[in-house]
């Protein structure tokens, strides 16, 4: 047995030997494997990190050292004014008229005397949605109602080449305010413009159309349904007696509610005015634009 376990031990300590020495070149060659498959996977991303943070360091390092802050991308925004959020609006005053003011020729030598340069309502919606960049002072001009006393403000527009956007209804005889495009004085005390004037105030290439509803309603105080009707059917009729797209609307006396916004939006529209004053409009406020009355404090 010891004879044996003599003759057996060396035998199995080369064995071991052997076994051990294989082990061991295994070993470094799988970890050497694994040494270059982790540079290979991991030394790139890394070294990036590694070197964008560098990056990070020495450029802070350099504006402590010179006090040149970094660049930072400021929005620009309007002038400050009160009870304005200036960081959300833009100074793009919209006029609102009715009847033609008496003063109207000086109010409008006024905005040309000022640099303002007057856009219809489809150009303050790209402006505000950042699809066209404006000049350097819009300004829009815009008639509710269309009385037919607004020609005479047309007439003057067309004198100094101005733009305007003018929002009629189509009632008729079934109209609430007993107005209707093609209804005269006789019976309402009032006129209103007929098609055949809306299509040369429109054919002038200076006058957008918008729509005012069918009936000129308070549309807060109406459902849903009938809220429906005076935005879609209004668009509808102007479209069709125009043969253009009528893409902005107007709340009749200024009146809506989250369900007339909604409605306004899924008839087509992209923007509609109020009777809130101010000179001010926000990017998000589309359908929530500000209007004025008067060229005064316009500076
Ligand atoms: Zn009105």
């Amino acid at each position: 047995m010891l004879s044996a376990g003599k003759i057996l031990k060396p035998k199995t300590n080369q064995k071991l030997h052997h076994s051990t020495y294989y082990a061991i070149i295994g070993l470094v060659l799988l970890v050497a494997i694994l040494v270059l498959g982790l540079e290979v996977l991991a030394l790139k991303p890394t070294f990036k990190i590694i070197h964008s943070r560098y990056q990070a360091k020495d450029l802070q390092h350099h504006y402590s050292k010179t006090s040149t802050p970094p660049v930072v991308i400021k929005a620009v925004v309007a002038e400050p004014v009160a009870n304005v959020p200036i960081n959300s609006s833009i100074h793009l005053p919209i006029l609102l008229y009715h009847k033609t003011p008496a003063n109207f020729d000086f109010q409008m030598k006024h905005l040309a005397d000022a640099g303002y340069t007057p856009v219809f309502m489809q150009e303050v919606y790209m402006i505000l949605a950042g699809k066209m960049a404006g000049p350097a002072k819009p300004v829009a001009i815009t008639f509710d109602d269309g009385f037919s006393d607004q020609l005479k403000a047309a007439e003057i527009l067309k004198k100094y080449n101005f733009k305007s956007t003018f929002y009629v209804f189509t009632g008729g005889e079934l109209s609430g305010w007993c107005i209707g495009i093609e209804r005269t004085s006789t019976t309402c005390g009032d006129s209103y413009l007929n098609w055949a004037q809306i299509k040369t105030l429109q054919g002038s290439g200076l006058v957008e159309i918008g729509s005012h509803t069918v009936d000129h309603l308070n549309l807060a105080s109406l459902s849903e349904v009938a809220q429906r009707f005076q935005i879609v059917e209004s668009k509808r009729i102007l479209e069709q007696n125009l043969g253009v797209s009528v893409l902005s609307f107007c709340y009749p006396y200024g009146n809506y509610n989250a369900i007339t916004e909604r409605l306004v939006k899924e008839a087509g529209y992209n923007n509609a005015t109020t009777t809130v004053g101010s000179e001010y409009q926000g990017p998000n406020s589309l359908f929530r634009l500000s209007r004025i009355r008067d060229t005064k404090d316009l500076r």
